[in-house]
């Protein structure tokens, strides 16, 4: 059975892909910076059939992390797939839309989008590299693609949610330099956009979201799966390969 942690794995996506990883032959480690919430959700997918267990996260505690890993090493001594699913958007709840300079949103969206998956990574990297087949997903956005930010036919061409753009365009550059950097391993790194879905992160547009958290996580299995011979270092979305 393979080991896969998914961090902000309690709600929304995180715990939609955890369920589907689960179906799937996965042990799950459901991370979650909410020790009681990681556990209830876990007994939530045992009660349900499934191998899964719980792990105190939060990506932005480098202690906790350090810690995290240890106990996964003790625990399965690898890790089969990481997703670095937990993110923030708190543009959508705590500033005036056009606030394109503020540096506390930027560090603190940075700190727990950007800083978290590469905390977390370097942490879990020896664990991965004692599994057969390691893979990384890092759950990111189409806003992110600069590409599409750059396109007036784009309907991110207008920047709606500046800190999380740049958060997610980080992100993905992250995905491009640990690709390359494991070119010689056996593992693989996919940035991931889930879709427009229904959850949490923007409570305000949560009702028009057409994307249900089980055709996210779809999305984010497939790359949590790739086979031996896929490539590294894709960004890719429901719809096939999106553009950087
Ligand atoms: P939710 O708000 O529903 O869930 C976010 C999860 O991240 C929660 O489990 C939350 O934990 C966790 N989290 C937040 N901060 C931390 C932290 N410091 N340490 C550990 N866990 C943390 O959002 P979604 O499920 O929608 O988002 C999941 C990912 O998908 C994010 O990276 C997001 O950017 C990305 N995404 C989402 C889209 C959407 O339309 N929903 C679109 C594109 C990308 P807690 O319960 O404790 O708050």
């Amino acid at each position: 059975m393979k080991i896969a942690l998914i961090t902000g794995a309690n709600r929304g996506i995180g715990l939609a892909t955890a369920r589907r990883l689960a179906k799937d032959d996965h042990h799950v480690i459901v991370g979650s910076r909410d020790a009681v919430a990681g556990h209830e959700a876990a007994q939530r997918l045992v009660g349900e059939g499934h191998s899964a267990s719980s792990l105190a996260l939060d990506v932005t505690d480098p202690a906790r992390i350090r810690s995290a890993a240890a106990q996964v090493q003790e625990e399965f001594g690898r890790l089969d797939v990481l997703v670095n699913n937990a993110g923030i958007l708190p543009e959508a709840t705590e500033t005036e839309p056009g606030s394109v300079v503020d540096v506390a949103m930027y560090e603190k969206t940075f700190a727990t989008n950007v800083f978290g998956p590469v905390a977390v990574t370097s942490a879990f990297l020896p664990l991965l590299r004692e599994s057969a087949a390691g893979r990384i997903v890092n759950v990111s956005s189409t806003m992110g693609s600069l590409t599409d930010q750059t396109d007036p036919e784009s309907p991110y061409y207008p920047t709606l949610v500046p800190a999380y753009q740049a958060s997610k365009a980080a992100l993905n550059n992250v995905t491009i330099s640990l690709a390359k950097a494991l070119t010689q391993t056996q593992i693989k790194v996919t940035s991931v956009c889930p879709g427009w879905v229904a959850t949490d992160l923007a409570p305000g547009n949560r009702d028009a979201a057409p994307t249900t958290p089980e055709a996210a996580a779809e999305v984010i299995a497939a790359a949590a799966t790739l086979p031996d011979d896929a490539e590294s270092g894709r960004f890719v979305d429901a719809g096939g390969t999106v553009p950087w």
